[in-house]
């Protein structure tokens, strides 16, 4: 690539970054890495009424959380600032006044009830109301006007929007490193409003005019803006600029039926729609996904490597992004899959980390006296996390998996106890908690050596003493090696734990 790339991603500041949005930054960043160049960030904020305060925070903490941090915008001046459109405001006049001199737009003075009635009148004819070649000149504009009313209501200070004029009878053929070529009739298209006499540039003058003066020479953004791409198009064109390539990158579609992702699947199917959490709605960071997780089921929802790889690491993906592998098609969304990587993430986490993220939950759970048992010791919580890790999607799963490790359990599965307490079980327990007092060296292995040799020769089954020792230190069937357990919550705790189900199980 010749030209030093530089890609943009340009949220408005209407609310929180929705995965999607995320994912456009995503692409936008593993665009510019992979080819050495620059990732900005500019906030489109010219629409004042739809502006949402701290939205621009939540994407800047977005961005940070994923490991996707830009390189130039607000707070990061590059030399192409300032990056929040509202402070170029003074920037875009001149380029709306640009484009009237060289006759690629034109005045508007038609009010908002003039157009109402116009657009009434089509549809009670069954027809839909354009602004554009096919009746400009019968509206109120500087092409239907004389040079002297145009002047005389400017100088009256009417309100006046300045249109685009866009070409009657011409083939617009657009490029789209995604979608190939794609070929436009410009009759279909309407005269958007560039400027409006509030001082304020519409989106698409403010998006060509940034992009242009920062220099962007890739533009990576949602399939819902394709139907722009005609405008901007003609829009480098009228100003005599090269325009940078496009991609518009596919859909992210609802996990069942038909359309795109909205928060509205995510609410009735349980899963987050943004990265973080935003008012009421929780987000992914929240609800315990890992960042690294996130970004790789991102990246594989609408680019596909080419191989059967499935887990890729931030650097990884850089090295092996391309937007030609970007799927034309909708990408649909898959909650499953989003617990899958974070299951695939969380077992390849070192134990000793998981156990650090674990210690955090298990100070909210555990009382001071539970604090101080063995178990909550960093080196041991670092082995009851490898002894259960394996079933775990989140780290918040470990409570529920190991929490008999930290506390006694008050009931006994009901089913299990019916199965495995037996007449006999309160006395074979009873024997066996003198066996384990009995013991030194209480180690997983000294303890599992002794029981067995203390089975055979007593003549017991392994089934008369195994089912019922798990189900008075567990409470259920359930859980890693019994020996492990019995050495981790210590010999004490193992011998209270057979006398307290003695007198519950009876
Ligand atoms: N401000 C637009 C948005 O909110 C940016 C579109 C573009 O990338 O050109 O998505």
């Amino acid at each position: 690539m010749s030209q030093k790339v530089r890609v943009r991603f340009a949220p408005s500041p209407t609310g929180p970054l929705h995965i999607g949005g995320v994912r456009t930054a995503l692409y936008n960043y593993l665009f510019a890495k992979k080819h050495g160049g620059e990732f900005i960030l500019r906030i489109e904020d010219t629409d004042q009424k739809r502006y949402v305060d701290g939205a621009e925070d939540y994407i800047v903490n977005a961005l940070n959380w994923c490991g996707i941090p830009f390189d130039e915008g607000p707070g990061k001046d590059g030399g192409h600032g300032p990056y929040r459109q509202s402070e170029r405001k003074h920037l875009y006049k001149q380029y709306a006044d640009k484009l009237i001199s060289n006759g690629n737009a034109y005045y508007a003075f038609d009010t908002a009830e003039n157009l109402d009635f116009h657009r009434k009148d089509h549809e009670a004819r069954g027809k839909t109301f354009i602004y554009n070649w096919h009746n400009r000149l019968k509206l109120s504009n500087s092409l239907s006007l004389t040079k002297e009313e145009v002047q005389t209501k400017l100088d009256a200070g009417e309100d006046y929007v300045i249109r685009f004029k866009s070409p009657q009878d011409e083939k617009v053929i657009l490029q789209d490193i995604i979608r190939g070529e794609i070929h436009i009739d410009s009759n279909v298209l309407d005269d958007k409003v560039l400027f409006k006499s509030d001082g304020m540039p519409t989106y698409h003058l403010a998006n060509i005019v940034d992009d242009h003066l920062m220099k962007i020479s890739h533009v990576i953004r949602g399939e819902e803006w394709l139907p722009s791409l005609a405008l901007h198009h003609l829009l480098y064109d009228a100003f005599g600029w090269t325009a940078p390539q496009f991609a518009h990158l596919p859909l992210i579609m609802k996990p069942v039926g038909k359309g795109k992702l909205s928060k509205r699947d995510g609410e009735k199917l349980g899963f987050p729609v943004f990265p973080m959490s935003w008012q009421e709605s929780k987000g992914y960071r929240e609800e315990g996904y890992f960042s690294d997780a996130v970004v790789n089921f991102l990246a594989l929802l609408g680019w596909n490597p080419g191989t059967e790889q499935e887990l890729f690491s931030l650097s990884e993906l850089v090295e092996t992004f391309s937007l030609e592998r970007v799927n034309k098609s909708g990408a649909r969304f898959d909650p499953d899959k989003t617990k899958w990587y974070n299951q695939q993430y969380l077992q390849s986490r070192s134990n000793a980390e998981l156990a650090e993220s674990y210690a955090e939950i298990l100070d909210e759970k555990l009382s001071s006296e539970q604090k101080s048992l063995d178990c909550a010791r960093p080196g041991t919580l670092t082995k009851i996390v490898s002894l259960i890790k394996e079933r775990a999607v989140f780290v918040s799963d470990f409570w529920q998996l190991s929490n008999y490790f930290f506390v006694a359990p008050s009931s006994y599965n009901e089913k299990a106890s019916r199965k495995q307490w037996k007449e006999d079980s309160a006395d074979i327990m009873s024997q066996l908690a003198s066996v384990l007092e009995a013991i030194d060296d209480f180690s997983s292995e000294n303890i599992e050596t002794i029981v067995k040799a203390w089975i055979t020769e007593k003549e017991l089954s392994f089934g008369k003493v195994m089912p019922p020792l798990r189900l008075v230190v567990v409470g259920e069937m359930k859980g890693p090696h019994i020996f492990d357990i019995l050495e981790m919550i210590g010999k004490e705790e193992s011998i209270e734990r057979i006398h307290k189900a003695h007198g519950i199980l009876g």
